[in-house]
């Protein structure tokens, strides 16, 4: 039977109380269940979590003692009890050890999304797929006006940019992603990482996950034009501003992070509209309940077909 209660948020996040544990929470709580290391998604303070193991060392890496009291580490497919709840942490392709949540009690089964993404990406494990009675997905682009291009093409565009570029993007995940793709797709190109980067490249390596060909930046370094790509996270990245003998490019799924309407680089870790909709006819659920976004046009759009459910 699906309790409409297994779940809700509460002042620390999403709460399921048949486990007494936090999905994700936004304060530091006695339980949590963290889908992947992303600072939205993994704070530092929790007594006791559970999660991956490169989930636990990216959270070590960043909060050092902080992280957490005790790290029950869960490898991928072997359930575990909390509470009284059946917990399985299954691949959700959106960065190195992200997770999806599913959790089975009286019956039901419900599958906490996390952030997710079905496009490949050779620097993560590719998402898997479970069927669940309730779909709890993230819908951060549920919307039909928003399809992602395919990232190899959006890639492919720098080749004809013959000037260094400086490629802003989030240094967790989305850079691993892009020093991969650009290693592939545009091999001429040098790829120069800024020292923050370096650190997580470091735990991408060690899991079995190398991003590609790169080497940290030095200032002596892009004095000439050769084709470098130097990549930094936002802050260096708006800092450059005004910087000359360089292309600058972000790569992300936002149009309002993009440096202007010419240069674009749509390269998102999130599902877009098809992919939440095909996420769901693989996973079958008989409901859907959103949240981080807007559940409306889902709503209308199954209708009296699966009722969906908007969580915040
Ligand atoms: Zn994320
Ligand atoms: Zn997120």
């Amino acid at each position: 039977m699906i309790l409409d209660d297994f779940v809700s948020f509460d002042e620390k996040g999403l709460y399921c109380k048949y486990g007494d544990f936090y999905i994700d929470p936004q304060l530091p709580v006695k339980t949590a269940v963290i889908s992947h290391a992303h600072a939205d998604h993994a704070i530092s303070g929790n007594n006791n979590v559970y999660c991956t193991r490169a989930t636990a060392s990216i959270m070590q890496l960043r909060y050092d003692r902080t992280a957490a009291k005790v790290f029950n580490i869960a490898a991928f497919n072997q359930p575990f009890e909390v509470g009284r709840v059946t917990v399985t942490l299954i691949p959700a392709g959106h960065m190195l050890g992200s997770a999806q949540i599913l959790m089975e009690y009286d019956g039901a089964r419900y599958l906490y999304t996390g952030d997710y993404k079905l496009q490949p990406d050779a620097t993560c494990e590719p998402i898997e797929w479970v069927t669940t009675d309730v779909l709890i997905t993230e819908s951060t682009f549920a919307n039909p006006a928003v399809i992602h291009p395919d990232p190899v093409s959006e890639i492919r565009k720098i080749n004809d940019i013959k000037s260094n570029i400086l490629l802003g993007a989030y240094a967790l995940g989305k850079s691993q992603r892009l020093i991969n793709l650009i290693t592939e797709h545009a091999p001429q190109k040098k790829i120069l990482v800024h020292h923050k980067i370096m650190p997580i490249n470091a735990i991408y390596e060690k899991m079995g996950f190398p991003p590609g060909k790169y080497q940290i930046y030095g200032r002596k370094l892009m004095k000439v034009q050769d084709e470098f790509v130097y990549i930094v996270p936002p802050f260096t990245f708006d800092s450059y501003i005004r910087a000359t003998g360089v292309k600058r490019l972000f790569a992300s799924g936002w149009k309002n992070l993009q440096v202007n309407n010419q240069d674009t680089l749509f390269i998102s870790d999130h599902v877009d509209w098809n992919d939440i909709l095909q996420t769901i006819a693989n996973t079958k659920p008989k409901q859907v309940w959103t949240l981080h976004g807007k559940g409306e046009y889902l709503k209308a759009y199954f209708k009296d077909d699966i009722f969906v459910k908007i969580l915040n």
